[in-house]
C-alpha cells in the first residue's frame, strides 16, 4: 500500500480484538517497520520492485522477528504509552516475537493483493495473489480492487477507532478504585 496510515485499520482493528494475546505496539508497528524497505528501495533508486524481500512471508517474519528484538528494551516506554491511551499491557519477548511476525504478515497480505509488484511466496516469484485476483474478478485494470482495499482499510478504522471507545468505558476498564472516591 502507497501510505502505511491505510495498514493503521486493519493492524489496529486486529490488535485490539486479539489485545490479551497480542503486543499491540509491537504488532501496530510492525505495519511501519516493514515499509522501510520501500522508503529504502525508492530513496536509494536500486532498480528493484519496492516491495521486494521484507514484502514477503518468509524474509517478512524475520524482520518481524528482528523488530520485536529490537523493540524488547523498549518495553517499558510501550507500557508507558498504553496507560496513556488507558489499554492494559503485559508482554513478554515471545509475545513480542509472534506479535512482530503477525504484524508483518497482516501487512504484506494486504499489500500483496494491492501491489502488482508483491511476491508473497518469494523464492517463487510467478504466484501474484494481486494479478489473480484481478483475474478471477474480472476487471479489466486493477483500480476497481485497489479502490475496495482502501474503502476496507478506512472502514476497519473506523471500526478500531469505535472498538477502542467502548474499550477503554467498559466498566472493568474503570474498576480503578481512585475514580470514585472523590471527596
Ligand atoms: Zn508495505
Amino acid at each position: 500500500m502507497p501510505f502505511t496510515p491505510y495498514h493503521l485499520g486493519p493492524s489496529g482493528f486486529l490488535a485490539l480484538v486479539f489485545r490479551k494475546w497480542i503486543d499491540l505496539p509491537v504488532f501496530v508497528l510492525a505495519n511501519v517497520v516493514v515499509d522501510i524497505e520501500v522508503l529504502v528501495i525508492g530513496i536509494l533508486d536500486l532498480g528493484w520492485p519496492v516491495h521486494r524481500y521484507a514484502h514477503t512471508l518468509l524474509l517478512g517474519a524475520a524482520v518481524g522477528i528482528a523488530w520485536a528484538i529490537a523493540a524488547y528494551p523498549l518495553r517499558n516506554i510501550f507500557a508507558a504509552l498504553m496507560q496513556l491511551i488507558r489499554l492494559p499491557y503485559r508482554t513478554s519477548l515471545w509475545k513480542m516475537i509472534i506479535s512482530g511476525i503477525l504484524g508483518v504478515w497482516l501487512h504484506v497480505l494486504i499489500d500483496s493483493v494491492y501491489h502488482f509488484d508483491l511476491r508473497l511466496f518469494w523464492p517463487n516469484k510467478k504466484i501474484s495473489l494481486h494479478r489473480m485476483i484481478v483475474r478471477h474478478l474480472g476487471y479489466k485494470n486493477d483500480e476497481p480492487l485497489k479502490d475496495r482495499i482502501e474503502i476496507a482499510c478506512i472502514i476497519l478504522l473506523l471500526a478500531a477507532v469505535t472498538l477502542y471507545v467502548l474499550v477503554v468505558n467498559l466498566p472493568s476498564a474503570k474498576k480503578s478504585p481512585r475514580a470514585s472516591s472523590r471527596s
